[in-house]
């Protein structure tokens, strides 16, 4: 009998976040201001060769844009269909089944799914044991260190010394060393980036998406930035073909921004940020610095009914069970989050409305809608 599907699979399920129509989402990150206007216009003005023909093999256009617009030489920049191909591809192409991934938890969501998807071995190592030592995340030779800068889902950003500290040690492996993914799915709302140095860095990739600042997410782009011995890997790992030719348009024309969508969004986006948690701390909670464009929320208990309630005042936001799972179950994680909400940061009248509907709960019933403390292993959001 041939088994099917792979062993190593059965733990894999299919990434269903609750994405049922609300009139105020602010769970996924994505841009409230909208989409690049440029973007819109390079896809206006496509032509039927958009659909006919085949794009470029790997979106040369797009490496071409990332260079103009980051100083970085094509050469050393990769793309893919959203930054989640790209990772995808990185964990391909460092190693064979059963290696080891290890990353600073809490983090991304999609690390462990990745992991079961390329048959490598999830190795969580706490936050906070990893910002006190970065040697723990290279503790049984890895073949990938995942960090993500600023933190999907608390919105902290692991210190410039602490980041630079973990690129030190994996150089000083030489051959011996793991493939270091640095994710900047965020970096554009922390203003602080690897990316000018990547291509002198050794084995790192550090992985961007035009799914945020750039409000692309609908398009799937994204793209990395690394030494070339790294790009070229991923994208064989990667194949071709994976930018389309109307994607690849409207991506080179948001990336150029030449008319600063990007920066006026991202300035207004922090502005609203500050804003936004200063108005929670007004309101008795602590939520988490962050350097991207959410904010954590901690609260006392049952998140996931939480979000529920927001959504039926017509704003969703993503619940993080801290240490039960959404049934009630443990979590195996080595360092759970406290139960919280994540809050995307928007227009201020999208945050009036979450605060609205946050009001009209915390005033019926004000116990259950208390806050938590922050966790003590945060550092602060300033690089
Ligand atoms: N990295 C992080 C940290 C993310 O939060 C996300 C999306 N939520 C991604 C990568 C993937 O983004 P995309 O595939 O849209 O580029």
């Amino acid at each position: 009998m041939t088994p099917f599907p792979r062993e190593d699979y059965r733990a894999l399920s299919r990434y269903l976040p609750d994405r049922r129509p609300v009139p105020v989402d602010l769970s996924d990150n994505t841009n409230l201001w909208g989409t690049h206007p440029d973007a819109l216009q390079a896809i206006r003005e496509a032509g039927p060769d958009h659909l006919a023909r085949y794009p470029s093999l790997y979106a040369d256009e797009l490496r071409a844009a990332v260079s103009r617009r980051f100083g970085v030489p094509e050469e050393h920049v990769c793309t893919g269909c959203g930054s989640d191909d790209i990772l995808d591809a990185a964990f391909r192409a460092a190693a064979g089944p059963g290696g080891l991934v290890r990353w600073a938890d809490p983090t991304f969501s999609m690390l462990e799914p990745l992991c079961r998807m390329n048959g490598r071995e999830p190795g969580p190592v706490g936050w906070g044991e990893a910002l006190e030592d970065p040697a723990a995340l290279l503790a049984g030779d890895p073949v990938v260190v995942y960090v993500c800068r600023p933190n999907n889902p608390t919105g902290h950003v692991a210190p410039r010394a602490w980041m630079n500290a973990l690129l030190r040690l994996t150089r000083d492996r030489g051959a011996d060393a793991p493939l270091v993914i640095v994710d900047e799915a965020y970096a554009d709302f922390s203003g602080d980036s690897l990316v000018a140095e990547a291509p002198g860095l050794h084995r790192t990739l550090v992985v961007r998406t035009l799914s945020k600042a750039y409000g692309l997410a609908g398009l799937r782009a994204g793209w990395g930035a690394g030494p070339t011995e790294v790009i070229d890997e991923v994208e064989k790992a990667r194949g071709p073909y994976k930018v389309g030719r109307l994607a690849g348009a409207a991506a080179v024309a948001a990336v150029d921004d030449v008319g600063g969508w990007v920066e006026r969004t991202v300035a207004e986006c922090q502005e609203c940020r500050s804003a936004l948690i200063e108005a929670l701390e007004a309101r008795g909670l602590e939520p988490l610095p962050s350097g991207a464009n959410f904010v954590l929320v901690p609260v006392a208990r049952a998140p996931t009914e939480k979000a529920l309630a927001l959504r039926e005042r017509g704003v969703a936001v993503r619940p993080f069970p801290g240490e039960r799972t959404a049934d009630g179950a443990a979590k195996a994680t080595p360092q759970p989050l406290p139960d919280a909400l994540r809050v995307t940061v928007g227009p201020w009248p999208l945050m009036e409305r979450f605060l609205g509907a946050l009001d009209d709960l915390r005033a019926a019933d004000p116990d259950a809608w208390a806050g938590a403390p922050r966790p003590v292993w945060l550092p602060g959001a300033t690089p």
